[in-house]
């Protein structure tokens, strides 16, 4: 008999390692991966390409009336074996990492038509579940039925630190300070926008991976996806 597939909904703060995770997870399950964060980053790189951003200005009326004509999708990179977000067809998995795109995608992510449009999105990909989705309203609005939902959590300081190794590591010149204040500052807009704030699912399980090795936290989790696939047929 074919195993059940299930959602699996992992949302939490920035730089939790919410993607390594699921990745892995996906991967190991054999289900497809989406990363939302791409998709909200791909619509700011949009908008900043646009000029609809100037500093912290930013033209929302502009933005939505283009919306229906943005277009964001995956393709699979067959090197990794992983999704890559195009914008409008042009694949633009690069050019979304940097600090200049993190540094307004919270404001962009706050537009409730932008949520509404890339929410309706995310719903018709896991439409067949066997998904493993991570952001910050899977389990809350996304998927609010998902089988399996976590909440990862880190201190701000061990975040910051992961996500600027990472920033080194793809080239870009940047200092710790800057990194820590745009974690805490997407952090702090993510939780107190009005539509869809990050928030634990009240079913979700929290996973606090500050003093955890990616192998422990792995296990800990590919255990939990196991079990509620047991529990699931
Ligand atoms: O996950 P990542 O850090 O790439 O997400 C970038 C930003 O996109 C987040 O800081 C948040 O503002 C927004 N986002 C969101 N809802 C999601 C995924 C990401 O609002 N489901």
């Amino acid at each position: 008999m074919d195993q059940t597939r299930i959602i699996i909904a992992i949302d939490g703060y920035s730089s939790t390692g919410k993607s390594t995770v699921a990745k892995q997870l996906a991967k190991r399950l054999n289900y497809i991966y989406v990363d939302t964060g791409a998709m909200y980053r791909a619509v700011t790189l949009y908008a900043m390409r646009k000029g609809y951003i100037i500093s912290t200005n930013l033209n929302k009326e502009a933005l939505i009336n283009d919306l229906d004509s943005i277009v964001v999708s995956f393709e699979i990179n067959t090197a990794t074996g992983l999704g890559e977000v195009l914008l409008n067809g042009t694949n633009v998995e690069n050019e979304i990492r940097g600090l200049d795109v993190a540094s307004h995608v919270s404001q962009i992510a706050a537009i409730p038509e932008v949520r509404r449009k890339l929410v309706d999105l995310q719903q018709r990909m896991g439409k067949d579940k066997g998904i493993v989705m991570d952001g910050r309203d899977i389990g809350t609005v996304v998927f609010p039925d998902a089988e399996l939902k976590l909440f990862m959590t880190a201190t701000a300081k061990d975040r910051a630190e992961r996500r600027y190794k990472e920033l080194l590591e793809s080239g870009e010149e940047v200092s710790y300070e800057d990194v820590l204040k745009n974690v805490v500052d997407r952090d702090h807009l993510d939780s107190t926008r009005k539509d869809s704030p990050l928030k634990k699912a009240d079913d979700a399980i929290t996973i606090d991976n500050s003093n955890l090795t990616l192998e422990d936290q792995f296990d800990q989790i590919l255990a939990l996806a196991n079990k509620t696939i047991l529990n699931t047929q």
